[in-house]
C-alpha cells in the first residue's frame, strides 16, 4: 500500500560514491534533500581496491575538493598509505593515491551525511519513480513510501539488475551480495530510458596471516604523505605498505587450460567489460606473450586480515581461484575469505543525459555515477557532486553549472559521457584530457574554488586562506621580475652545485628559476627571502614560472575552444531542416541537441564539413531573427 512518506526538494537514490556527493552538495546548497539507500552499513562502500586517486583520478579528488565536496577529506581521514605519483615526471601527472582503510572510510562519511544539516538518510529500495505529465516529481520504495521532490538524483552503481557471475554460477545480486535493483531498471525502460549491459569484475581477497610476504616487495607510502584536501593540515604518519608479487608461466597455464570455466569466456552473452581494469583471464589472452603480471596485495584496513590482490580480478570458478592464488609466490598457503567474481548491471545510456545530468527525455530526473557507464570510485563522486549542485540549482532557480574541459577533468569525463557516449565502462585517463597541462594536482583550487565558494559549498573561513594564496602567489612572481641576481661567487657556486651553467651577466630571479636544473629553493639561497611562504605557495611560484610558456599556449587553445563553445545552437533547431549535412551527422546531432557547435564538433561522426554547413545555417538564421 502507497502512503504519502513527505516532500522534500532533491531526493538522492544512493548512498555510494556518487551518491553521497549529491546529497551533500545538495543540501549544503540550501536544499531539503532526502538520501534512500539500501544499506546504510554501506554508506560509500568500496566493492573493489581499497585505494583512492592516481593518475587523473586523484586530480579528480583535488577538483572535487575545490568545490567543496567530501571524498578527499574522508580519504585524508582514513587512509592506511600515500603515495604521490609520478614524482619524477612533470606536475601535469603527479598525481596523489591512498590506500583506503575501508571501513573506517565507511564510518566517516556516515558520520559526515548523519550530521550535515538539511539532509535526512534513510535506508530503502527505491522501486519507482513518480512522473506526472512527464516530469520527475519523486520516488516509491517497495515498502510503499512515496516521497515527493521537484528533483530526483539516481546514483544506484552497479545494483541495477544486478548478476554476479563465477564460472557457471550466476544470480542476482549486488556488489558483495548486497540485493539487487530489479524493479527501478523496469520502470526506467518503462519511461523510455535506454539502458545499456555492462560488468566489472573483482579479486578474491586472502588472510593477511596467510601470506609469506618474505617472497614479495614491499611498497611503503610516502615519508612525508600529502594530503587530497586543502583542508587537510594533520597527516596520518603511521602507515601500512603494500606489497609485490607476479604471476608466472604456472598461473597462466592454470587459467588457459580453464579458460572455458570463466563466465566471460564461456561464450555466453555478457555485459561488456572495462578495458582499463582487464580481468586476469582478460590478460593472459591479450597480453599472451608476458611471462608475468604484477600482483598488489594490498590491506583492506588497519583493523581486518583481509587483503586485496589487486591484478587477480576474476569470474573463473572458486575451485580454480584457488590453484591460481596458490600459484603466486608469496600465497603458496593463502586462504581466500572472498572468492573473485564478475557483477554484470544496468547503466544508462549517458547521450541521454544534458551536461547537467538532468535527464532529456524526464526533466526533473537526474543521474550519476556508475549509472551513466563509468568505472571508479572517483569518477562516481565527480558526478554526484555535479548532479547534486544542478538539481539544487533547478530547485532554487538559479543557473545550472556546466565545466568545461579546460577547467577540470570532471568537465572532460560529462562532456565524453554526454556527447560521445560510451559503449564499455568508461574510467579517466590522463590522455582524455587535451588541456592535461593546465588540469593539475597543484591548481586544482585555482580553477575550481570560486565556484565552489559562489555555491555556498566553501566556507567563508577557507575562502580567505584561498584568496591569501593567490595573493602571495602574484606577490612572488612580481618580487622575483624584479630581483636582479648578479654573477657572485655565491650565485656561481650554487649554480655549479646544481649542474647549471654560470651566470654571465645579472639575470632576473623570475627568468634564471626557468632553467630546468634549479628550482625555487636554489634561487632563495642567493636572494632575501619571505618569511614563513608557506610551500604551496613556492610549489605554485615554481611551476607558473617553469611551464610558462607552455601554460600560454594551451590557454591560446583554450580560447579557441571557447570561442567555438560560445557559438550557442538554438534550442529549436530541426536539424531535417538543414540540407548538406551527412545522415549519420544528422542522426547524431538529432540524438545528442548539442548546446554549442564546439559540443557538436566533439560528437563522432560529425565532421568538419559538417560543422561548418550548421555554423553558415546559424549565422542566417541569427541574421533572419535580426532582419524580422
Ligand atoms: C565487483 C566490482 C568490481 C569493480 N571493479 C572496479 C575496478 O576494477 N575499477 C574501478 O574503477 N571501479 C570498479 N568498480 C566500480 C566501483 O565500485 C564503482 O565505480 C563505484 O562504487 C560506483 O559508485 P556509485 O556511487 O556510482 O555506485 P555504488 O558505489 O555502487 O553505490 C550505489 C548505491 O546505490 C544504492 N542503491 C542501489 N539501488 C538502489 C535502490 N533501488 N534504492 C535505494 N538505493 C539503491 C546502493 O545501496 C549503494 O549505496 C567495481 C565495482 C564492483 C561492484
Amino acid at each position: 500500500m502507497v502512503y504519502d512518506a513527505g516532500r522534500y526538494d532533491t531526493i538522492v537514490i544512493g548512498a555510494g560514491h556518487a551518491g553521497v556527493e549529491a546529497g551533500l552538495a545538495a543540501a549544503r546548497m540550501g536544499v531539503k534533500t532526502l538520501m534512500l539507500s539500501l544499506n546504510l552499513d554501506m554508506i560509500a562502500f568500496m566493492p573493489c581496491n581499497p585505494s583512492i586517486g592516481g593518475p587523473a583520478k586523484g586530480i579528480v579528488v583535488r577538483e572535487i575538493d575545490a568545490l567543496g565536496g567530501e571524498m578527499a577529506k574522508t580519504i585524508d581521514k582514513s587512509y592506511i598509505q600515500m603515495r604521490m605519483l609520478n614524482t619524477g615526471k612533470g606536475p601535469a601527472v603527479q598525481a596523489l593515491r591512498a590506500q583506503a582503510d575501508k571501513p573506517v572510510y565507511i564510518k566517516e562519511m556516515k558520520q559526515v551525511l548523519e550530521n550535515q544539516e538539511n539532509l535526512t538518510l534513510r535506508q530503502g529500495m527505491v522501486d519507482e519513480l513518480i512522473v506526472e505529465n512527464g516530469v520527475c516529481k519523486g520516488v516509491i520504495t517497495e515498502t510503499g513510501a512515496a516521497y515527493r521532490a521537484e528533483t530526483v538524483i539516481i546514483t544506484t552503481g552497479t545494483f541495477m539488475r544486478g548478476k554476479v557471475l563465477m564460472g557457471d554460477l550466476e544470480y542476482e545480486s549486488g556488489p558483495n551480495n548486497q540485493r539487487p535493483s530489479l524493479k527501478l531498471s523496469e520502470n526506467l525502460e518503462k519511461l523510455g530510458i535506454e539502458l545499456i549491459r555492462f560488468k566489472t569484475g573483482t579479486p578474491p581477497r586472502v588472510n593477511s596471516h596467510t601470506i609469506d610476504y618474505s617472497k614479495t616487495e614491499i611498497q611503503p607510502g610516502d615519508d612525508k604523505p600529502q594530503g587530497f584536501s586543502y583542508e587537510t593540515k594533520e597527516f596520518i604518519m603511521d602507515q601500512i605498505p603494500c606489497w609485490l608479487t607476479y604471476t608466472n608461466e604456472f598461473t597462466h597455464q592454470v587459467i588457459n587450460d580453464n579458460l572455458g570455466l570463466s563466465a566471460m569466456y564461456s561464450g555466453a552473452k555478457r555485459g561488456t567489460g572495462p578495458r582499463y581494469c582487464p580481468s586476469i583471464e582478460d590478460k593472459i589472452v591479450r597480453f599472451h606473450d608476458k611471462p608475468r603480471h604484477q600482483v598488489f596485495l594490498e590491506p583492506e584496513g588497519r583493523d581486518t586480515e583481509e587483503v586485496y590482490v589487486q591484478g587477480l580480478s576474476t569470474s573463473l570458478p572458486e575451485s580454480v581461484q584457488h590453484e591460481i592464488v596458490r600459484s603466486v609466490p608469496g600465497l603458496e598457503n593463502a586462504e581466500i575469505m572472498r572468492p573473485g567474481y564478475a557483477i554484470e548491471y544496468d547503466s544508462i545510456v549517458p547521450t541521454q543525459l544534458w551536461p547537467t545530468l538532468e535527464l532529456k527525455e524526464i526533466p526533473g530526473l537526474f543521474s550519476a555515477g556508475q549509472i551513466n557507464g563509468t568505472s571508479g570510485y572517483e569518477e562516481a563522486a565527480a558526478q554526484g557532486i555535479m548532479a547534486g549542485i544542478n538539481a539544487a540549482a533547478k530547485v532554487l532557480g538559479k543557473d545550472p553549472v556546466i565545466l568545461d574541459r579546460s577547467q577540470a577533468y570532471i568537465g572532460v569525463l560529462i562532456d565524453d559521457l554526454v556527447t560521445k557516449g560510451t559503449k564499455e565502462p568508461y574510467r579517466l585517463l590522463t590522455s582524455r584530457a587535451e588541456y592535461r597541462l593546465l588540469l593539475r594536482h597543484d591548481n586544482a583550487d585555482l580553477r575550481l574554488t570560486d565556484i565552489g565558494y559562489q555555491l555556498g559549498l566553501i566556507s567563508e573561513e577557507r575562502y580567505q586562506a584561498f584568496d591569501m594564496k593567490k595573493q602571495l602567489v602574484e606577490d612572488e612572481k612580481k618580487r622575483l621580475r624584479k630581483i636582479s641576481i648578479k654573477p657572485t661567487p655565491e650565485v656561481q657556486r650554487m649554480l655549479e652545485g646544481a649542474n647549471a651553467t654560470p651566470l654571465k651577466e645579472p639575470m632576473k630571479a623570475y627568468d634564471l628559476l626557468k632553467r630546468p636544473e634549479l628550482n625555487y629553493s636554489s634561487i632563495e639561497s642567493v636572494i632575501e627571502k619571505v618569511e614563513n611562504l608557506p610551500t604551496d605557495v613556492k610549489e605554485q611560484v615554481e611551476i607558473q614560472i617553469k611551464y610558462e610558456g607552455y601554460i600560454k599556449k594551451a590557454n591560446e587553445q583554450v580560447e579557441r575552444m571557447l570561442k567555438m563553445e560560445d557559438k550557442k545552437i538554438p534550442e529549436d533547431i530541426d536539424y531535417e531542416a538543414i540540407s548538406g549535412l551527412a545522415t549519420e551527422a544528422r542522426q547524431k546531432l538529432k540524438l545528442v541537441q548539442p548546446l554549442s557547435v564546439g559540443q557538436a564538433s566533439r560528437i563522432s561522426g560529425v565532421n568538419p564539413a559538417d560543422i561548418s554547413i550548421l555554423l553558415v545555417y546559424i549565422e542566417h538564421g541569427r541574421i533572419a531573427k535580426l532582419a524580422n
